[in-house]
């Protein structure tokens, strides 16, 4: 993916990253925003828990065809991704994936600060929360105190790459997520197990074939079966018990990954301050303002009378609270509506003159 992406492990010393405007959560709509936001000449951040753009086309149906995008008859859910952050580049927004906006707060000179799980703070003039249905949480295994493991040596997203080096890891899925991790953490791993219920993948065919293939060399060791129990003390994972057809098999291991799928909850939308009704953010249809005044609500997260949770409706609701966005950002100055296919100034943003 050419974009830019910081990782939080960059930023763990420096002072919060002052912008223009956070964009809360990477879906269609929170895409489409920087696109409407640069436009207008407003940088924007963009955090979100996943570790890909996209939200829900991305994840809950990539392959799936989509219809009613005006102008693209057919596109499925992965294109139209792919399309929108081709559509964004010229504004160079910069990514924070797999990080959750947990704490929203305004500061005593009016601007926004917001903090991520991972310890990233962004001072922004205006926030645009894109939370879609809210925070893709992952679904936990059905695994006796499995509690006592996670953030130690259970894990259900990788942050650190190099926080999985020289250990003995246990990953188990068959979808995307396990099978990428697969590939992106057998170079690092001191051994990597790859444990599925079937030998069948829901992954990229070509994610599949590179496994098979690291299992052929050697390098990976696939199990079909599934993951039984877990031994280990003080949150350190000694091993995992795995049935499999042929009875029952310990694994020695010192990190577990599994990837369940994820469910979606509200999360932290809730503890900021905001106005809800029924987990959605009541918005009025010029602006798209919450309750607070800088803090917009695009996309899926909100609601006004006659809302219709559709990605279209999103991309609308983008390119109005961009206009009341600008007032914030820059006060002073009068904002002048124009077409891209007549303005050179606009044209220029886009690098087409
Ligand atoms: C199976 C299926 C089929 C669909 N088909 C169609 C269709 O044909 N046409 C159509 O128009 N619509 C369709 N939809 C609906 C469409 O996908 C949604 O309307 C659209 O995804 C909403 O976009 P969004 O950007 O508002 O939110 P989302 O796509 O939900 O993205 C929100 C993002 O915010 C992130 N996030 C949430 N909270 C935080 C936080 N605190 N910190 C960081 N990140 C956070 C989430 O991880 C997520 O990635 C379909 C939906 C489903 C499930």
């Amino acid at each position: 993916m050419n974009v830019t992406v910081r990782a939080p492990e960059a930023q763990e010393t420096v002072q919060p990253i002052e912008t223009d405007a956070v964009i809360i959560g990477a879906g269609p709509c929170g895409l489409f925003a920087v696109f409407e936001l640069g436009l207008l000449d407003i940088k924007a951040h963009v955090v979100d828990i996943l570790d890909r753009p996209g939200g829900q086309c991305a994840e809950l149906y990539p392959e799936k065809p989509i219809y009613d995008v005006p102008a693209l008859p057919i596109v499925s859910g992965q294109e139209l991704t792919d399309r929108l952050m081709e559509q964004i580049k010229p504004f160079a927004p910069v990514f924070h994936f797999s990080e959750r906006i947990d704490a929203l707060s305004r500061t005593s000179d009016g601007r926004f600060r917001l903090k991520s799980d991972a310890g990233t703070e962004f001072l922004a003039k205006v926030v645009v929360v894109a939370a879609g249905g809210g925070s893709f949480t992952p679904k936990r295994p059905p695994l006796n105190g499995i509690e006592f493991y996670e953030g130690k040596s259970v894990f259900y997203s990788v942050r650190k790459i190099e926080q999985m080096r020289g250990r003995d890891v246990v990953i188990v899925g068959g979808g995307d997520s396990a099978l990428d991790w697969t590939l992106n953490l057998q170079p690092v791993a001191k051994s990597l197990t790859l444990v599925h219920r079937r030998d069948d993948f829901r992954a990229a065919p070509h994610s599949v074939e590179k496994m098979r293939a690291l299992v052929a060399g050697g390098k990976v060791r696939l199990l079909i079966g599934q993951v039984t129990a877990l031994e280990g003390a003080d949150g350190a994972l000694s091993a995992a018990i795995i049935k499999t057809n042929d009875g029952t098999e310990q694994i020695p291991c010192n990190a577990m990954l599994p990837f369940f799928g994820l469910t979606m909850k509200l999360g932290p939308v809730a503890d900021w301050g905001l106005s809800l009704h029924e987990n959605l953010i009541p918005v009025d249809t010029e602006r798209f303002e919450t309750s607070e005044k800088g803090i917009f609500a695009i996309g899926d997260i909100n609601s006004y009378p006659g809302k219709l949770k559709l990605i279209l409706s999103g991309f609308h609701e983008a390119a109005l609270m961009a206009q009341a966005a600008y007032k914030i950002v820059y006060p002073d100055k009068k904002l002048l509506f124009q077409y891209t296919t007549s303005s050179s100034s606009l044209q220029k943003k886009l690098g087409v003159k």
